[in-house]
């Protein structure tokens, strides 16, 4: 999580802006904040780094994904396709969308496949729900073309991908919407917050106006603004949004530290026959927040995650038993367990969760180790780790005789 590794002097005089001026509040009051709009900025900021033609600050990446949603015009009884693998928040949005959740195989690349989704695919699909999960894109010359071919609308999750690039592209422009997360654990964080990006104009108003109880936000007196449409409080407040701006800055340092520090234990897990890495489709564009390899088998990669563990080796994420971010361990889902009813409860389940078959997604986060890159380890921490690794691993290897 290297976004919290950097936080120094520039994250407190953006707060202590706000703080002085107490426009605590992102619209309006124009002469109370003296100038001072960080959320204005913040998504400045990340339209130039993305290039995206508009970015709009909201109050988490879940926020943000349920905005790319509304403004994508998926809602009640729309089929969504999504992947096994992501953290929940994904199907939590789809489901307080009123939509309901189809699930698709990924693939090596973590990621929904191509041939993944167009297998999910039914006469009520309304669009993907794509994750470009642990720092780096889908495969999104096959996807993008197969959701135009089909008709589907393409949406992105980028949660855990600022910084991932495809050809060049950020991800979050590949279909109508895209959303960031700013939470504490990625790239940069904001404490809490999210950005949503699209390169539509339509779009972008939408998903302003939805993230703001459907304020159009023209002109200067906020109670009597237009609302074309209704919405909800999704808004980022001003200090939330000046720690994201100074995180923001220091996006490009803290990408050149992943990379090169990502490349050095990628190049010594190299040396481990055996081993194999995260299929990129595009290696140049990864974020290098963490490192993805694969043992020959489940077996053995639990073995590696428990022995990891003994030794203390930091840093080690085992996704197949997360209760967040494997559908194995969803039972809420599987059970519909909510609160309150949601329209699955009424329109019914398109799928049958208890009983999914994704035996190629089972097997990839089975075998899948994700390493946590960090952008401040030195120099001997670093080796270290990249002793441990590899002398834990080949131990684990030679334990037993590879089958698969
Ligand atoms: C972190 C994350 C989210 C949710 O972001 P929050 O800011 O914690 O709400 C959504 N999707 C993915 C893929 C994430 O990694």
């Amino acid at each position: 999580m290297p976004g919290t590794e950097f936080f120094g002097a520039e994250e407190r005089k953006e707060v202590n802006d706000v703080l002085n001026t107490t426009a605590l509040f992102r619209y309006n009051h124009d002469a109370l904040r003296q100038g001072m709009w960080k959320a204005k900025e913040l998504e400045e900021e990340v339209s130039k780094f993305t290039g995206a033609g508009y970015a709009h600050a909201v109050s988490s990446g879940s926020a943000a994904v349920a905005c790319a949603l509304a403004a994508s015009g998926i809602g009640h009884g729309d089929e969504v396709i999504v992947p096994p693998f992501t953290f929940l928040a994904t199907i939590e949005a789809v489901l307080y969308a009123g939509a309901l959740p189809v699930f698709a195989e990924i693939d090596e690349t973590l990621c929904l496949s191509a041939e993944g989704i167009e297998a999910a695919i039914s006469p009520k699909t309304k669009a993907v729900l794509l994750v470009h999960m642990c720092g780096a894109a889908a495969d999104m010359d096959s996807i993008s073309l197969l959701c135009e071919n089909k008709g589907i609308k393409l949406i992105e999750d980028a949660g855990q991908a600022l910084g991932a690039f495809y050809g060049n592209k950020s991800v979050g422009l590949f279909g109508t919407a895209g959303a960031f997360s700013f939470d504490f654990f990625k790239i940069t964080t904001a404490g809490e917050g999210g950005l949503f990006i699209t390169n539509d104009e339509e779009t972008y108003k939408k998903a302003d106006t939805f993230s703001d109880h459907g304020h159009s936000h023209v002109g200067d007196n906020r109670g009597m603004e237009p609302h074309p449409y209704l919405g909800f409080n999704f808004r980022i407040s001003e200090l939330h949004a000046a720690v994201g701006l100074a995180q923001m800055r220091r996006i490009d340092k803290i990408l050149g530290l992943n990379k090169k520090n990502k490349k050095y234990l990628k190049d010594r897990l190299r040396e481990i026959d055996g081993i194999t890495f995260r299929y990129m489709p595009d290696e140049d564009g990864d974020s290098a927040t963490f490192l993805n390899f694969f043992l020959p088998s489940i077996e053995l990669t639990k073995k590696a995650v428990a022995r990891l563990a003994e030794e203390g080796v930091g840093g080690i994420n085992y996704w197949y038993t997360n209760m967040y971010h494997f559908i194995n361990q969803w039972d809420h889902l599987k059970n519909l367990s909510a609160s309150a009813p949601l329209a699955i409860h009424h329109l019914g389940a398109p799928q049958d969760y208890k009983n999914l078959e994704l035996p190629k997604s089972q097997d990839v986060v089975g075998r899948l180790i994700s390493l946590g890159i960090r952008a401040t380890w030195t120099a001997e921490e670093i080796e270290k780790l990249g002793d441990d690794l590899t002398r834990v691993i080949k131990e684990v290897l030679a334990s037993h005789p590879v089958e698969k």
